[in-house]
C-alpha cells in the first residue's frame, strides 16, 4: 500500500465522509453572442460517477457544464459552469479542500481567442476563426496535487487508445486513467452504455459494454483498490 492511500483511507471507510470533486458534461465557447463551440457530451458519466459516490457516502461536489440532467440524490454541491475558463476557475479553487478529483468533462481544448460582442454577420467570403488553447484543468491540477489526494482523468480515444491514455497519465501527473473508446458501438457520448479500461501505472482491466451507472461502480472501486 502506498503512503498516500494509507493517508487517505485511515480511519474512515472510503468513501464516506471523503471530498470529492466531479468534472462532468461539456463546456460551451462563445464566438459571438449566439454562436458557440461545443461537443457531443451530455454529463451522463460524470453524472453517474457523482451519484455512486454519494450513495456510498462521500461528500461530492459536482462542477457541471451546461447538461439537461439534475443534480443526482445527496450531491452536495453542483456548480455550474458554461466554458473551459470557468471550469478552470471553479475546480482550481476548490481542489485544495478535496481528497480526489474524477474529471470526467469534456473540457474543449480550444476557445475562440476574442468572442465577439456583436452577431458576426453573414457574407459570401469565407470565415476563419481564431482559436487558441485553454488551460488543462486536470493537467492543473496535477501540477498542485498533494500526497494524500488521488487525482482521475478520462481518455476518450479514436485511434493508438492506451499508449494516449498512458501519456495522458504521465503527463497530467494522475494516478488512474478511465479509457473509452469511440470505437466501440454503444460506448462514449450521449448513450446510457459505455465500455471502460481503467489504467493505473501498474494494473489494467477492462470491462465488457455496461450502463455508465454500473461502470461507476467499477471506477469507484478502481480508487479504492488503488488506496490500498
Ligand atoms: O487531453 P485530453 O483532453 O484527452 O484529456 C482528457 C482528460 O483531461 C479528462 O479527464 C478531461 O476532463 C481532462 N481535461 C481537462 N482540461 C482540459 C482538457 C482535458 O481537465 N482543458
Amino acid at each position: 500500500m502506498s503512503l498516500t492511500g494509507r493517508r487517505f483511507l485511515e480511519g474512515r471507510k472510503f468513501p464516506d465522509g471523503r471530498k470529492f470533486l466531479v468534472s462532468a458534461g461539456p463546456t460551451v465557447e462563445a464566438i459571438d453572442p449566439v454562436r458557440f463551440i461545443s461537443n457531443h457530451s451530455t454529463g451522463k458519466m460524470g453524472y453517474a460517477l457523482a451519484a455512486e459516490l454519494a450513495a456510498r457516502g462521500a461528500l461530492v461536489t459536482l462542477v457541471s457544464g451546461p447538461t439537461a440532467l439534475s443534480i443526482p440524490e445527496n450531491v452536495r454541491q453542483r456548480i455550474d459552469v458554461i466554458s473551459a475558463e470557468d471550469m478552470w476557475r471553479a475546480c482550481t479553487e476548490m481542489w485544495p479542500a478535496m481528497d480526489c478529483a474524477v474529471m470526467c468533462a469534456a473540457v474543449a481544448d480550444y476557445t475562440p481567442a476574442a468572442p465577439s460582442s456583436t452577431k458576426i454577420k453573414k457574407s459570401s467570403e469565407s470565415l476563419s476563426i481564431p482559436l487558441k488553447p485553454t488551460k488543462d484543468i486536470a493537467a492543473d491540477l496535477g501540477r498542485t496535487k498533494r500526497e494524500d489526494q488521488i487525482l482521475v482523468g478520462f481518455a476518450l480515444e479514436t485511434d493508438n487508445e492506451e499508449p494516449n491514455a498512458l501519456r495522458k497519465l504521465e503527463q497530467k501527473n494522475l494516478d488512474m486513467i478511465v479509457l473509452n473508446s469511440l470505437r466501440v458501438p454503444g460506448a462514449g457520448f450521449g448513450g446510457d452504455t459505455n465500455q471502460i479500461t481503467i489504467l493505473s501505472r501498474n494494473s489494467k482491466t477492462t470491462f465488457p459494454l455496461e450502463s455508465k451507472s454500473v461502470a461507476a461502480t467499477h471506477i469507484i472501486d478502481a480508487i479504492e483498490n488503488l488506496c490500498r
